[in-house]
């Protein structure tokens, strides 16, 4: 456990002072992402906003309140889960991460995921959706409903940005958290 906890805190600093792509030059801090290397669970968004650019810490702004709000919902810590980006650094004015950078961090996110070896990924929105289950699915038809894929259960949700935008997917996250409580009580 010390030694994975050591190469996850490693992992971290590589990633702190990462070259791998165009964003590193427009970054303030990169974000690695953040929480214990017991977790169980994690949840994996797209990529830092402006807050997160300024902090180094994902999911802090808005969208993070909101998420810290639907947390609760689903009888989660955050202090529990480990939060993370596809990509680690913030796309300019938030646009949306091109293909190249995705891929370029994706290693990131890989060793990430063999160092927690997590029983359950929730991916927030359609690119981590994409990236790590269902290349091409609809949210409206893949939300909230569990997969398991390896040995890990793949969760999509909404991303909680989306639902600030659009008020009306902010209950369907709701529910969605709250079947996640349900089912995470017979899962872990
Ligand atoms: N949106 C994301 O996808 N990730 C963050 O860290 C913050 C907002």
């Amino acid at each position: 456990m010390a030694d994975r906890a050591a190469m996850l805190a490693e992992l971290g600093q590589e990633i702190a002072t990462c070259q791998r792509c165009a964003l590193a030059a427009t970054r303030t801090h990169a974000v690695p992402g953040e929480g214990p290397i017991h977790a169980q669970i994690m949840f994996i968004g797209e990529g830092p906003g402006e807050q997160e650019d300024r902090s180094g810490r994902p999911f802090v702004g808005a969208a993070g309140q909101l998420l810290n709000q639907l947390l609760t919902r689903a009888g989660l810590q955050r202090s529990d889960i480990f939060i993370t980006n596809i990509v680690k650094c913030r796309p300019p004015r938030n646009r949306d991460p091109q293909p190249a950078e995705a891929t370029a961090c994706r290693p990131y996110l890989d060793a990430q995921i063999a160092l927690l070896t997590p029983r359950v990924i929730c991916l927030l929105g359609k690119p981590a959706t994409h990236a790590l289950l269902a290349p091409g699915a609809s949210m409206g038809k893949v939300h909230g409903v569990p997969q398991e894929v390896d040995g890990i259960i793949y969760v999509p949700l909404y991303h909680p940005a989306a639902a600030l935008h659009q008020p009306s997917l902010e209950s369907v996250l709701v529910e969605d958290m709250e079947r996640l409580k349900q089912f995470l009580t017979s899962a872990i």
